[in-house]
């Protein structure tokens, strides 16, 4: 491709005010083209009367009434911390309205353009604290405080997140969300919650009476999804059910770039990022989709150990919880095989995979190939034409990627057909004594 790649960078309004030059640098030595700043402002009394809270802090009970819920009906998570200190959904309380516009001007004045950052229902992915995607309460709020960092501003995007389920690590997360507003919207979208949960509950009976030595077997073969469900005997309302998710999400974020571009006009750039490809139906996330409601794409790919290593680990735990008799290298290797990783050379015991160690994603993991993996997925699969940057490390958020995969990665996105890459971090793409 001849143009010149776009890059942008994930920041938050105080790291800029309090460096100056930074953003300079990074536009000469990096290339920056954007900056994708955190939402730090004060959101003003005709957004606040949206937020489905009952007060500022909410009580428990109202944050409890309007989270999703688990196929046993309890909620996704009793950990409420993070809501205490929001004004609404995925909001924080916290607000420093004159940095934000501080770092707004500093940004344009470097040449750079400017996306606000957003999150949207799984607010909290290690407390599982997610908005139910179905209550209008929670909706209309959404739709409410875009729009103003839409219009308020004078920026050029908003850029939300976590518009999807929780991580994937997280196996109850993949049956939220089951309360009566989902189960309505569902049959809106034309889909049976109960017979989706008849389905779910008979595919866990199914699982736990697999026969161990066969299960084993399949781990050493070549298996593809026909044999699995040939084998597995899996019910259809288990694939309606995450097919069902991904239309879910499609509708809603829909509704608020609708609401956004009729604020903020035609040009205005409004989108969600994706989860990695391999996992992305299971987050909710269908990336061929993707420009019925999104303006870009960016396959969030910087989180190597907390998706899929850690996912991987997991499951491989879960099903060895079902089928104890089973080896742990042979349960990662099924996992590799579901998941869609087996071609990459992934660590036979769960010890190798370091989790929690700052050099986790490459010690034994092929940490370049792994991104470039789910890089390429997500560009057969996102729509062609849609401009689209992978969100890769550029150091510190949190661990540092070797230098030269980093720029490996770069040019894997560009070879792909990206137009360019986000960053998270610039550790080691830039010598700057960064003031935090
Ligand atoms: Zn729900």
């Amino acid at each position: 491709m001849s143009q010149t790649p776009r890059v942008g960078l994930y920041l938050g309004p105080e790291t800029i005010v309090r460096n100056p030059g930074y953003l300079e640098a990074l536009r000469e030595q990096i290339g920056l083209n954007w900056v994708i700043l955190s939402y730090t402002g004060e959101l003003p009394p005709d957004v606040l009367a949206h937020s489905p809270y009952d007060g500022a802090p909410p009580s428990p009970e109202r944050v409890r009434s309007l989270i999703a819920r688990h196929l046993d009906g309890q909620p996704s998570t009793t950990e409420f911390k993070s809501a205490m200190l929001s004004v609404g959904p995925h909001f924080g309380a916290a607000h420093n309205e004159p940095q934000l516009r501080q770092a707004i001007d500093l940004i344009h004045a470097a040449g750079l353009d400017v996306w606000l950052l957003a999150g949207m229902y799984t607010a909290s992915d290690f407390d599982v604290l997610m908005y139910c995607p179905s209550r209008e309460e929670n909706n209309r709020w959404y739709e409410a405080a875009y729009t103003h960092m839409a219009t308020a501003y004078g920026v050029e995007g908003v850029d939300v997140t976590h518009a999807r389920f929780p991580m994937t690590s997280y196996p109850r997360g993949l049956f939220l969300c089951m309360c009566d507003s989902c189960a309505q919207a569902a049959a809106a979208l034309g889909y049976d919650m109960a017979a989706m949960q008849a389905d779910i509950r008979h595919a866990y009976t199914r699982l736990k009476q697999l026969d161990p030595r066969q299960v084993t077997s399949l781990a050493q073969h070549d298996m593809g999804p026909f044999d699995l469900l040939q084998y597995l005997g899996v019910r259809t309302g288990v694939f309606d059910w995450f097919t069902f998710r991904t239309q879910l999400i499609a509708r809603n974020v829909q509704r608020f770039h609708t609401a956004v571009h009729r604020a903020a006009g035609p040009d205005f750039i409004f989108g969600v990022d994706t989860y990695p490809a391999s996992l992305a139906t299971l987050a909710g996330h269908n990336l061929s989709r993707w420009a019925e409601f999104s303006d870009f794409a960016s396959p969030l790919l910087s989180h190597v150990d907390i998706f899929p290593m850690k996912t991987m680990t997991v499951w491989a735990q879960f099903l060895r919880s079902l089928l104890p008799q089973i080896s742990e290298a042979d349960a990662l290797q099924i996992v590799y095989r579901v998941t869609g990783y087996a071609t990459l050379d992934l660590p036979h015991s769960i010890a190798d995979f370091a989790l929690g160690e700052p050099d986790c994603e490459y010690r034994n993991i092929p940490l370049r190939d792994f991104v470039a993996h789910d890089m390429a997925k997500a560009k057969v699969m996102l729509p062609p034409g849609l401009p689209a940057y992978p969100i890769i490390q550029g150091g510190g958020a949190p661990w540092d990627w070797p230098r030269p995969i980093v720029e490996q990665l770069m040019d894997d996105a560009l070879r792909l057909g990206y137009e360019g890459t986000i960053f998270q971090g610039t550790r080691v793409l830039l010598d700057f004594d960064l003031q935090k």
